[in-house]
């Protein structure tokens, strides 16, 4: 399939298999090294010369499994470089072993079926697919008229239309402290990979406990996708940034940011050397966990990316046991909460107990803010009203629905597939479940109003009907307003 408009710049001869899925498949442990494509002010030959050193010291690594993972974080027309592009020209051998993200913010299905036929005909095979998050500077209002193509369709695209040239992997972001929070993640999970997902890539962040509950709640689910646990290599400006709660989704607790905090006081060496030590810390932990591999962001330099392949090969063969390692954890850590107060849920009790999960575990009590008043009559009356609305013309009961349920006037109404909550009051029209970067409390991250998908577990929790949120899928609309 050729991507028309895309002037194609090289063919991929090399072999048709995937080494990537090979060792997700054989349960060998890999290391991706995240990339950032530079930004599109840069050519392409300087963009890369800046990255081909850490590419030949990650394709040179014979005795550890190590690849690139692309992401596509500044995607957007005259901002960050085009990441197929830019990975191709980085990438002249063993495209099959990296991983290439593929965002859907600003681009419609139809778009992002290009990006894949451009991707599969340069020879890569592994797509990590996230809706995408707001640019850097964004105000509410350009984020609520870009486009978001939901993972989910991306994924789908790849299983009908790219199989078997192409594997999607999905994005979670684990690291949710209230139930109505937890567990919307983890409903979206189900629906990416009812839609085709074959494996998982997790946000960043460093409560191993979270990372454990992943892996639990897809055990008891009888889900076993390989998944990849993503860490993010501190410098002190990274650090401050996370302290001071700017990274949309990334939420600490105080015990952790005064940790970093102090890390932050001590000269750059001994920093530098706490960071190496908790990469390895976690890294060997992802292992025992059950997670396939790691994928660590912020190492940007070709020593640094040395330095961690050593590192990282090292912690993998330090630690005998699981006991052994959640023992150098807990002293890492001094026994810190890693939950950001006053927010601490986990799905399930005795998480840490055993490295791997009881054929029945226990699940840990949760608790919705109740739905009713106002709320409960506005939402019956939705339901009575506007049941078939999909089946309407969109501009049906238009000024009813504004009152109601805040209609924002989409080309075709999905509110019976939403619980009758309307996708469109969500900064980003979410329809399939929420982005990975709600706040703490379960507010939206882009303005004070809780996020539709709390809302939505509120009013699931009141009607016991849960179905809704992981079952089927959502069409996507083509523009906005
Ligand atoms: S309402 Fe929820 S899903 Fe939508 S942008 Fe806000 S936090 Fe994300």
């Amino acid at each position: 399939m050729k991507p028309s408009g895309i002037q194609l710049e090289m063919n991929f001869d090399g072999p048709r298999g995937n080494r990537f899925k090979e060792k997700l498949d054989n349960g060998i442990f890999q290391l991706l090294v995240e990339i950032n494509p530079p930004q599109d002010n840069l050519s392409l030959d300087d963009a890369v010369a800046r990255f081909s050193e850490i590419e030949y010291v990650v394709s040179a690594k014979q005795d550890f499994p190590a690849a690139l993972a692309f992401t596509d974080r500044l995607a957007a027309p005259g901002n960050g470089m085009d990441t197929v592009r830019f990975a191709s020209a980085l990438c002249k051998t063993d495209r099959d072993k990296h991983l290439l993200c593929v965002s859907g913010r600003d681009r419609t299905v139809e778009e992002i079926e290009k990006i894949l036929a451009h991707a599969s005909h340069e020879g890569f095979r592994n797509i990590l697919a996230v809706s995408g998050g707001s640019l850097p500077g964004d105000t509410l209002k350009e984020v609520q008229s870009r486009l978001y193509t939901e993972s989910v369709h991306t994924i789908r695209s790849v299983r009908e239309r790219f199989n078997p040239l192409l594997l999607a992997g999905c994005a979670v972001n684990p690291y949710r402290y209230t139930p109505g929070t937890v567990f919307p993640q983890y409903f979206k999970l189900m629906r990416k990979i009812g839609a085709g997902a074959s494996f998982i890539v997790t946000q960043f962040g460093w409560d191993m406990l979270k990372l454990q509950e992943l892996r639990w709640s897809l055990a008891r689910r009888s889900m076993h996708l390989p998944s990849i646990a993503r860490f993010l290599m501190l410098t002190p400006d990274r650090a401050e940034e996370i302290c001071s709660g700017k990274v949309p989704g990334v939420h600490i607790s105080p015990d952790l940011e005064a940790m970093l905090r102090r890390e932050m006081t001590h000269s750059l060496a001994q920093f530098e050397a706490a960071q190496w030590r908790r990469i390895q810390i976690h890294a060997a932990g992802a292992r025992f966990l059950g997670y396939s591999g790691v994928q660590i962001a912020g190492a940007e330099r070709a020593d640094h990316v040395n330095i961690l392949l050593n590192r990282i090969s090292e912690a993998l063969a330090e630690f005998s046991s699981f006991e052994e390692w959640r023992s150098a954890y807990s002293d890492y850590y001094a026994r810190l909460d890693m939950a950001p107060y006053p927010y601490r849920f986990y799905e399930f009790e005795g998480l840490f107990s055993s490295a791997q999960p009881s054929d029945s575990p226990v699940m840990s009590p949760a608790e919705f803010l109740p739905f009713e008043g106002l709320e409960l009559f506005k939402h019956r009356l939705a339901r009575r009203l506007f049941a078939h609305a999909d089946a309407m013309p969109a501009s049906e009961k238009r000024l009813t629905k504004k009152l109601l349920v805040s209609c924002r006037s989409c080309p075709a109404c999905r509110l019976p597939k939403t619980d009758f909550v309307c996708p469109e009051t969500c900064p980003k029209g979410m329809a399939n479940g929420p982005c990975g970067s709600a706040r703490a409390g379960g507010e939206c991250e882009l303005f004070p109003r809780e996020c539709i998908y709390s809302k939505r577990m509120r009013i699931a929790s009141h009607y016991n009907e849960f179905g809704s949120l992981e079952e089927g899928l959502v069409e996507p609309v083509s523009s906005r307003r």
